[in-house]
């Protein structure tokens, strides 16, 4: 089909129709679903709402806005979301104290965490506390779209999203179709959550991730890891320059992976060098029984991804369209982790939007803006541009010497125990949400 033709079909069906683009007359329906004017006019399918991306972010965004009754399409570009999961899924207490997961969708808590130096010096942290468990990533997805949908929202799986065209005051949002064919959607808002490289954000002209770092791993299931379920950490600037390499088991799966700067390493060699340096340290401590078991094993899963390090982007919204999750840049510069941002941020900006949205609210998506989170970032930047520079293994091997310092070996607890996440909205963000509903229509805030 010829784009130009189609949309010009289009604009002049619209004008013929003297539609008003602002659609309110989709959206004002209680828990109605998008409407499909196959008969008046072919082209025209209308949703409030078109959520591009389906990963955690995207999927709790469908759910939350099609909960408050606004008609929502959920696409992604994958048939099925259990496919190329790209994240070892690790979720931090904070987050499972603030969002309801459901327990068959993660593995046993974790408790233990050892920190290796380059030169394999293990520091050993226990908690008394549940810190973390692994997601079983497939299930939660499911899970997730069955809730989206459930609540309402349309599902497109192998939809990719090709571009947007603006409107008066609406937006046509151009899809392919798993038969290759193109769709159009005409829309209200979009929503950005199609990750770190994200069409969405192009398309609507707002801010991009420019500085990332690449991980990849293996999950094994059936290898027989001994002991309580533990997440080792692995400092070498060889293996992963500026991040760190991992071994996390949780007593039913075995994730072995790294990261870095995508300039300073080859992540699949890396990878290599970092199973075998896991079967050596697993085996040392008598967890394994012998270093050569993980090189025998064959894993059930490749994960690879890119994730955003350079810290929440500035500007992450338009009266058209925002973005969330690794989209917005929301992961943790430091820890690079990605899931409790996309969690918070996700709620915070659904909210906005339905306030955006439903007439006789006034609207604070003008706050949903970068310099609101950013100075929550300075930090994490700084800490951050630090260990980027540490490319020395003597010098990680002396901060490593320091961590086992008693002052130190806090900072350690820390950086793995603490409650640290993506930071609170600001409290005039938080308050402005809290007002929108009984603020007059019109009235602004100041950011
Ligand atoms: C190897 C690795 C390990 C990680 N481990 C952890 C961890 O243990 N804990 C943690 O907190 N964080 C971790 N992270 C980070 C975390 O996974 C991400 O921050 C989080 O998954 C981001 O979710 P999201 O929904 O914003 O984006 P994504 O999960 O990237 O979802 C984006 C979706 O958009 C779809 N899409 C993209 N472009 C288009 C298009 N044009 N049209 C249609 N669909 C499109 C994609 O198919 C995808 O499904 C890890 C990341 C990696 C790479």
């Amino acid at each position: 089909m010829d784009y130009a033709l189609h949309y010009k079909e289009l604009r002049e069906s619209v004008a013929r129709n003297a539609v008003d683009g602002a659609g309110h007359e989709v959206g004002a329906t209680e828990g109605r679903r998008g409407t499909h004017h196959r008969n008046e006019d072919a082209l025209t399918e209308r949703q409030d709402v078109v959520v591009i991306g389906a990963g955690l972010s995207g999927l709790r965004m469908a759910r939350l806005l099609a909960e408050s009754g606004l008609a929502v399409l959920l696409l992604d570009r994958k048939m099925d979301l259990g496919q190329g999961v790209h994240t070892t899924g690790i979720f931090v207490r904070r987050t499972l104290g603030s969002f309801h997961l459901p327990p068959e969708c993660l593995g046993p808590a974790v408790r233990h965490v050892t920190l290796y130096s380059p030169a394999r010096r293990p520091l050993r942290l226990i908690s008394p506390r549940d810190e973390f468990r692994i997601g079983r990533m497939a299930p939660l997805y499911e899970h997730e779209l069955g809730r989206a949908r459930t609540a309402g929202a349309e599902w497109a799986p192998r939809h990719r999203l090709e571009g947007l065209e603006f409107l008066r005051s609406s937006t046509l949002v151009k899809l392919t179709d798993p038969e290759g064919a193109h769709r159009v959607v005409r829309t209200r808002f979009v929503v950005g959550a199609d990750g770190t490289f994200s069409t969405a954000a192009r398309h609507l002209d707002l801010d991009r991730n420019r500085d990332w770092i690449v991980g990849v791993e293996e999950v094994f299931r059936g290898v027989d890891v001994q002991g309580p379920p533990r997440l080792h950490v692995m400092l070498d600037p060889q293996l992963a320059p500026g991040y760190i390499a991992w071994a996390a088991h949780d007593g039913h799966e075995l994730h072995v992976g790294t990261g870095g700067h995508p300039s300073r390493f080859e992540p699949d060699r890396a990878l290599r060098g970092v199973r075998e340096l896991a079967g050596e340290l697993l085996a040392r401590e008598g967890l394994i029984s012998s270093r050569n078991e993980l090189d025998r094993a064959h894993p059930s899963e490749r994960r690879a991804g890119a994730i955003p390090v350079g810290g929440i982007l500035t500007r992450l919204s338009s009266p058209r369209g925002l973005l969330v999750g690794d989209a917005a840049g929301a992961p943790s510069p430091l820890t690079a982790g990605g899931l409790d941002p996309c969690l918070r941020l996700t709620a915070l900006a659904a909210q906005l939007i339905v306030d955006h949205l439903t007439p006789g609210r006034a609207s604070s998506l003008c706050a949903y803006h970068g310099r609101n989170f950013r100075p929550r970032f300075v930090s994490r930047l700084a800490m951050r541009r630090l260990y980027d520079r540490l490319d020395d293994p003597r010098l990680i091997e002396v901060m490593c010497l320091g961590l086992r310092m008693l002052p130190l070996r806090f900072a350690a607890r820390q950086l793995f125990f603490g409650d640290g996440s993506f930071p609170e909205p600001p409290a005039e963000l938080r308050d402005a949400v809290a007002a929108t509903a009984s603020r007059p229509v019109g009235a602004t805030i100041r950011t």
